[in-house]
């Protein structure tokens, strides 16, 4: 069954490369998907009911809360004070340590999936549901921006609060209309469509998701990204490599990235001032 499956994604995949006219690179393995198949329909996009402004501003502070490490705040260091003794009859010194924060490994990100992936995911069912042009919108998409940006730092992180997402997708159970997806993958050319374009995404070998009009577009020109939004259905009349791809609406897209040790920078540097630092004595 698989077998054959993967026969006929081969000869799709060759017809699919010679009709688009792009016979190169063909060994450089998966590849993301260059054009859609004459004739392929895409879905309607998902009705968003409208969101008041303060829910809306309450999910965005949420996703960029949960991001940081609970335990440092999301410093990525753990500062402790160290009594030091020092031999004469002066007030003890109390000496500030800077220690890379072991809860997450100096990231300043949570690294616990299971708080974070329910928050990603009802963000992203309210991400477009603030109209254009309501005041304070363009002030809150900012925020959602700067929040996104930050997961999408959190490379691992982000890698395994999507993995439901990426395996419902790549068994092409995902799609119905009106859910919340969010994915990584790596990012390719946009693709134009009937009214516009459509970012491709792929998620796996021979499995992607196609971005339309995004609300918050930080695409990369290459490489891998953090991309969600609400699924519209699948694209209609194909039969290609790619089986069945999920058209996202009302989402974002950003880079994936992974998160630099903050800790680690943080006690190199106190470490460096530490030797001609003075003690902070202001303890309590
Ligand atoms: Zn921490």
């Amino acid at each position: 069954m698989l077998a054959a499956a993967a026969l006929v994604a081969a000869a799709l995949s060759l017809a699919g490369h010679a009709g688009a006219g792009d016979d190169k690179d063909k060994d450089d393995g998966p590849s993301v998907p260059k054009a859609l198949p004459a004739g392929a329909a895409l879905p309607e996009p998902p009705k968003l009911v409208p969101v008041r402004p303060d829910v809306y501003a309450g999910r965005v502070t949420a996703l960029s809360r949960i991001v940081q490490c609970p335990k440092c705040s999301g410093d990525g260091v753990k500062v402790s004070r160290v009594r030091e003794a020092t031999g004469h009859l002066q007030k003890p010194k109390v000496r500030e340590v800077h220690e890379e924060c072991a809860d997450c490994r100096g990231t300043g990100y949570s690294l616990d999936p299971d708080r974070v992936a329910p928050v990603l995911d009802s963000f992203v069912s309210l991400l477009g549901a603030l109209p254009a042009d309501a005041p304070g919108t363009a002030k809150q998409l900012e925020k959602a921006r700067g929040a996104l940006l930050r997961l999408g730092g959190t490379g691992e992180l982000a890698e395994r609060i999507t993995t439901q997402d990426r395996n419902e997708v790549t068994a092409e159970r995902a799609g119905k209309p009106g859910t919340p997806i969010a994915v990584t993958g790596i990012v390719g050319k946009p693709i134009p469509v009937a009214g516009g374009r459509v970012l491709p995404v792929q998620v796996e070998a021979n499995s992607a998701v196609l971005l339309r009009a995004p609300v918050i577009n930080a695409a990369p020109a290459e490489g891998k990204v953090l991309v969600g939004g609400i699924a519209a259905g699948a694209v209609a009349n194909v039969e290609w490599q790619w089986g069945k791809v999920v058209v996202l609406d009302h989402g974002f897209i950003v880079p994936l990235t992974e998160p630099v040790n903050k800790g680690a920078a943080d006690a190199a540097k106190s470490a460096e001032q530490g030797s001609g630092s003075r003690p902070s004595g202001s303890g309590r």
